[in-house]
């Protein structure tokens, strides 16, 4: 396989905080991968060590085979970068801004462009500094992409847009990949890194914790059974695949390892079923079990989507 981003042994620190500590992420050619952690991670850190902004204090980082510190000008011509908070030239329209990325990125699609102001509803006429904050995304998306490069690094991109535009986010990002393009996004949410991404990596205090497909991921997790039977069922509460058992009467409800359905699903079987429900883990409650502990101590509440 071929990496487009691997970083190996990344460390970088600010003063006392170690924001990376031997982070080793790999991204693959073509892959849209989502970089999946809460506030303070570590994610922008890492993208900021790969786009040659920061420099790293320990281990190595690899753009292209490139050095994304010595090679920046040459990388950039490839890549394409979206920040969760766009800032732009506050003299400069929104159109001029967008054609002046595109020249730094060595060419942009000017049909793509159009369609994309279109799409994104933008006005490209107006200065920078009269955007909104959710222009300001749209202005940056729209420039990303509509650029003819290889790679996408878009870190919590979304950030003040309104749902119906993260639709059209998403449309975009499904097109990229389409094109073969490799995205590496980074987020908070799980809708849109479930909806997007074929491996996700999971960053918690500037380690990754777990990476894989979502396949894989679900099959180390647990899905949620409901049934309800004809007959009560006997030996569920013995078996060690099964969890959180509530029975009440002939409505039954418990978690259960992947490895483990057959067995429990043979079982109610058994007892005959009239109903039966079966959901897949979400990635949701994968990112939980790494982070459960740490969200429940900070008090943020399950599914949050705001920050930055
Ligand atoms: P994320 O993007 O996942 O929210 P960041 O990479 O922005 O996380 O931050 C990781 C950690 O590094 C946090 O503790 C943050 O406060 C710290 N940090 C990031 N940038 C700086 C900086 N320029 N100066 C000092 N600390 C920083
Ligand atoms: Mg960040």
């Amino acid at each position: 396989m071929n990496a487009v981003i691997r970083t190996e042994g990344l460390v970088k620190r600010f003063g006392h905080v170690t924001a990376l500590d031997r982070l080793d992420l790999e991204v693959t050619q073509g892959e849209t991968h989502g970089f999946l952690g809460p506030n303070g991670a570590g994610k922008s850190t890492t993208i900021r060590v790969l786009l040659g902004m920061l420099r790293s204090d320990e281990g190595r980082a690899e753009l292209f085979g490139g050095d994304p510190w010595k090679d920046a000008a040459e990388l950039h011509k490839r890549l394409a970068y979206v920040p969760g908070d766009v800032a732009l030239w506050p003299g400069l329209t929104g159109g001029e801004t967008i054609d002046l990325l595109g020249r730094l990125r060595g060419g942009i699609d000017k049909a793509k462009r159009d369609e994309l102001l279109e799409r994104f509803d933008l006005d490209p006429r107006k200065k920078g500094r009269s955007y909104s904050k959710g222009n300001r995304q749209k202005v940056a998306l729209v420039a990303a992409f509509a650029a003819d490069v290889d790679l996408l690094l878009l870190d919590e991109p979304t950030s003040g847009l309104d749902p119906l535009m993260g639709a059209v986010f998403n449309e975009c990002v499904k097109e990229a990949s389409a094109l073969g393009r490799t995205v590496l996004l980074s987020s908070h949410i799980m809708s849109e890194v479930e909806a997007l991404c074929e491996r996700v990596s999971i960053i918690r205090k500037g380690v990754i914790v777990e990476t894989g497909t979502l396949a894989e991921m679900r099959h180390f997790s647990r899905s949620r059974v409901r049934a309800t039977l004809k007959n009560p069922v006997r030996g569920l509460e013995d078996h060690e695949g099964v969890h959180d058992l509530k029975v009440d009467g002939l409505e039954v409800e418990c978690s259960v390892d992947t490895a483990a359905l057959d067995d429990v699903l043979a079982q109610l079987a058994v007892a005959g079923v009239a109903g039966l429900t079966c959901e897949p883990p979400s990635l949701e409650e994968i990112f939980l079990r790494f982070y459960g502990d740490e969200l429940a101590a900070s008090g943020v509440p399950n599914g949050e989507e705001n920050g930055s």
